[in-house]
């Protein structure tokens, strides 16, 4: 059954219902035939823009306590333990001015997780406790991104707009914020925010489930006929998010990473009713292009700009920024004007001409195009997505809105490029050596502020359009059918299709997720790439600078979302091709015929030569426990040199020593391939062809190399400490397996899935040790381990560790008695996640390339897990979990602070152990 008033694609085999309740929630029901779970988000219309001028935080804040008792499930902590044991997960997020929660479960327990997910709604407790408890959460999360510099220049924008405007607003909170005051407590500030804020009118709600829209409709009218239902929808802003002082002003920013930037961004109305033509995505389009004859491509031969993104910027409900973002060159830093004038003549050469139709309709065609074949999401992402959809669009257009693109009148789209002029514009110019006057509230971000001159200004209007800016050229790779499959093609497994000493092609065709795409992966093992660090380094390098020769050439090609990725792995270089899979062989073949044939330009690598060991050295400002997690990669495998190494070998590589490497590189190469997706036979033998081919003309051939990695057997257990540049305190502790074996993987799995929530509520929740707190099944290869880790504001490494030694003790004992039932139930809630089905086709060629790279040619690995998973008892887990928490399990302990005193732990450095390991 179709509702045939909410448009939906053809190919679209769900049913929706629209329903408002007699309390004002709009519900859109979903059912989804072949779901695996089911999932529910209710969003909002109440965000940061609400809170209380004396208590801002406040919404954020809220979000976190719905989740911490209500009046039918008052235990903290019972909600998460819930939806994670049956196989589900849950979050919300806090925006400007929507909030929005969500979870997903096993659709048995679907109708007890709305119970609970509704009750949140209807009579959340707030507690004295968590209350006091959770604000530090909200510290945490709030120092966790002191050093970020999205959040650092986000506040310099608030500082600088309207402050009238909500948008002034920090949003965030911490403890200042958010404390008792002598107006009352924080807690009562809560509940009467709630009620001032939280109203059924004011929500949406989506439900993706197999159930039926009849069983569906029964549960909502059944679990949210009580929300409270007390107040009207909102209205929209009025208050301007610019005075006039606001614009033609350039912002001096100070970043903390080491960037160079300019921003230019152009303010709007509300341009939602708009959403019809998709004009600004076009202009977008338009501005951003990379092809021969773009702005780009004119400022980059100018040596000023290494990259160039448009059409992002703030939006809401009554404003828009549209941003151009230029990526500088170290002679972009003075070369600001000369950027303008390009930006502006670009802009002149727009405003001069009428829409250009053949363009525009190529965007719609693509969008039609994605509209039939929709990228398949799992039932999360759609309630997600449809709740949020709910609040923006009417209802026909709830799930089309997104795609719907009408040609616009000249004058609607002049009026449009009106927008783009210079008294309506703001710069922000981010660069470490700025001259700044202010320090940004909460984050410190030092900044100035300075007028544009007018006689700049007056320039800028005068641009004319210049011969060497010009409009994107028709697209190439627009041409071709886009026909899918029979579905008899489809393929239960890959094959082998060639399978010789120096190539292998893996091929499987697969119509399951009715998509014209199609996945190539090609993997060529060069063992000139790996050699030592220095060639490590040039092969990072050199990927840089192939990528940004080739890049005007095949830019149309990603415009129509056929993209090529090249990564560096540890055994040479990856390509990864993807898209619709008319021309996407012609695209590799094109891609592979280059890699041999490059002319390498001197200027270019002295700059990204310096851009990519800025880009490295920036990562030691990455946050600690991201720092540990890469330090714990680099000590276990060999091929995988720590980032400093990296960039000190990168520094002294010439631009002979280079073109020395260039030569050497594609000397022996190994290739394996797979090809996935809406691929026929004479497709995949084309590839083959094409490959071979490439081979041929090569100098040799090679042979497959392998992924080396160190045991750490007999080395453990042992303490490094890392410094980090920055003031919060990490620990990560890694307890790796033994053996590869599925039985192990299987034992390592559960051990994560029952200690995950449970570590978290201890932690965060229960002690507030840190924001960032959890466990994650890491394995090193194929070697399975659990990581934990924590990253805390105020407490010492060693209270982290002591709390989790405390934390294994309890967790041993509450497992040493745990029900027979329970431990079926855990097992059953891990089973389902591995027998999860691939959400799409991207997913599915990821799984069983990863399987390649492994060998596993029979793809049985995760089936023979899931064996081992059905047969283990509760005896022989408890046996396991007592030998991996014992104090002298075989860990790494990564810290940014010191060993504790009193412990057994030995102490060593990184590049110690490392030694230690390549002896072994
Ligand atoms: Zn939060």
């Amino acid at each position: 059954m179709k509702n045939s008033q909410i448009l939906q694609s053809p190919n679209d085999s769900s049913s929706y219902e629209y329903l408002q309740l007699s309390n004002g929630l709009t519900v859109l029901l979903v059912h989804q035939a072949d779901s695996e779970k089911s999932a529910a988000a209710l969003t909002v219309n109440v965000g940061h823009f609400d809170d209380p001028v004396p208590r801002e935080g406040l919404a954020h804040f809220l979000e976190h306590m719905l989740f911490l008792g209500s009046a039918r499930y008052p235990v903290a902590g019972d909600y998460q333990q819930f939806i994670s044991h049956h196989g589900g997960s849950h979050n919300a997020w806090t925006g400007t001015e929507h909030s929005s929660f969500f979870f997903d479960i096993d659709t048995a327990f679907f109708a007890e997780g709305l119970d609970r997910f509704a009750d949140m709604f209807c009579q959340p407790l707030f507690s004295n406790e968590y209350v006091e408890k959770e604000r530090h959460a909200i510290e945490a999360e709030f120092s966790l991104k002191l050093k970020d510099d999205g959040r650092r220049i986000y506040q310099v924008h608030k500082e600088t707009i309207n402050p009238a405007h909500p948008f002034a607003k920090f949003s965030v909170g911490n403890l200042t914020t958010l404390a008792d005051t002598a107006e009352g407590s924080l807690q009562q500030a809560l509940q009467d925010f709630f009620t001032a804020q939280y109203s059924a009118s004011r929500m949406t709600l989506a439900l993706v489930s197999p159930l039926t829209l009849a069983a569906q409709k029964q549960l909502v009218l059944q679990h949210f006929s009580a929300l409270p239902a007390h107040l009207l929808a909102k209205t929209a802003l009025t208050e301007p998010l610019y005075l006039p002082e606001h614009q033609a002003i350039q912002l001096n920013i100070q970043p903390h990473r080491d960037t160079q930037k300019l921003v230019v961004s152009f303010a709007m109305p509300d341009i939602q009713h708009w959403y019809k033509y998709k004009i600004i995505s076009f202009i977008a389009h338009l501005l951003g292009d990379e092809g021969q004859g773009s702005l780009l491509s004119y400022l980059k031969q100018l040596g000023l700009v290494n990259q160039l993104s448009a059409g992002g910027g703030i939006d809401g409900s009554n404003y828009k920024d549209f941003t151009i973002a230029f990526e500088l060159t170290d002679a972009g830093l003075n070369g600001r004007d000369t950027i303008l004038q390009a930006l502006f003549s670009a802009l002149a050469q727009l405003k001069c001409q009428p829409l250009p139709s053949g363009l525009f309709a190529e965007r719609q065609k693509l969008l039609h195009w994605s509209y039939l074949y929709q990228e398949p999401s799992t039932a999360q992402q759609t309630a997600n997505h449809l709740s949020v959809s709910m609040q923006h669009y009417p209802k026909e257009d709830v799930i089309f809105g997104d795609y719907r693109m009408e040609l616009p009148d000249n004058t609607l789209y002049q009026q449009v490029l009106g927008y783009f002029s210079s008294d309506n514009m703001r710069l922000m110019f981010i660069a470490p050596g700025v001259t700044t006057t202010h320090e940004a509230r909460w984050y410190q971000t030092p900044y100035s502020v300075e007028p544009l001159s007018p006689a700049l200004l007056r320039q800028l209007d005068n641009c004319q359009p210049d011969s060497a800016i010009t409009l994107p050229a028709a697209n190439p790779y627009l041409t071709g059918d886009i026909s899918l499959l029979e579905k008899n093609a489809h393929m239960a497994l890959p094959k082998a299709i060639y399978q010789q000493q120096a190539l292998s092609v893996w091929y499987k065709a697969d119509t399951d997720f009715h998509t014209p795409k199609g996945h190539i992966f090609v993997q060529l093992s060069l063992p000139h790439s790996i050699e030592n660090c220095a060639q490590m380094a040039a092969t990072r390098l050199w990927v840089e600078l192939f990528l940004d020769n080739i890049n005007q050439q095949f830019y149309a090609a990603t415009t129509i979302g056929l993209v090529y990725h090249l990564h560096v792995q540890r055994q040479g270089i990856s390509i990864h091709t993807s898209g619709l899979a008319t021309n996407q062989i012609l695209l590799l073949q094109e891609l592979l015929k280059q890699m041999p044939a490059q002319q390498f330009d001197e200027t270019r690598f002295a700059e990204l030569k310096r851009q990519l060991g800025r880009h490295w050295r920036n990562s030691s400002k990455n946050k600690p426990v991201s720092r540990l997690f890469s330090q714990l990669s680099a000590i276990l495998q060999p091929l995988n040199p720590e980032i400093e190494q990296l960039a000190d070998a990168l520094d002294a590589l010439s631009f002979s020593d280079f073109l020395q490497f260039d030569r050497d590189l594609l000397q022996q190469v190994h290739v394996e391939s797979l090809l996935l997706g809406n691929w026929s036979a004479s497709q995949a033998t084309q590839l083959t062809d094409v490959l071979h081919g490439w081979q041929r003309q090569l100098p040799s051939t090679g042979v497959r190399l392998n992924n080396p990695a160190f045991a750490l057997q007999g080395q453990g257990p042992v303490w490094l400490q890392l410094d980090v540049e920055h003031n919060d305190h990490a620990l990560v502790i890694y307890l790796p397996a033994q053996q590869a074996t599925p039985e192990q993987m299987a034992l390592f799995m559960l051990a994560n899935h029952t200690l995950s929530p449970e570590y978290f509520h201890q932690l965060r929740t229960e002690q507030q040790l840190g924001y960032l707190v959890g466990t994650g099944y890491v394995p090193i290869n194929t070697l399975p381990g659990i990581a934990f880790y924590v990253q805390s504001p105020n407490t010492h490494c060693e209270q982290l560790y002591e709390a989790t030694i405390m934390f294994f003790r309890a967790f041993l004992a509450d497992t040493e008695t745990m029900s027979a039932e329970d431990f079926a139930e855990i097992k059953q809630g891990l089973l389902a996640q591995l027998h999860e089905r691939d959400n799409s086709l991207g997913a599915r060629a990821k799984r069983y390339w990863l399987a390649l790279g492994q060998q596993d040619h029979s793809f049985a690995l995760n089936d023979q897990i899931a064996s081992a998973l059905s047969e283990l008892s509760l005896s022989d887990f408890i046996a396991f979990l007592q030998q991996l928490l014992l104090p002298d399990y075989d860990a790494i302990f990564l810290a940014t602070d010191g060993k504790p005193t009193h412990s057994h732990l030995q102490f060593s450095t990184a590049a110690d152990l490392k030694q230690r390991l390549k002896q072994q």
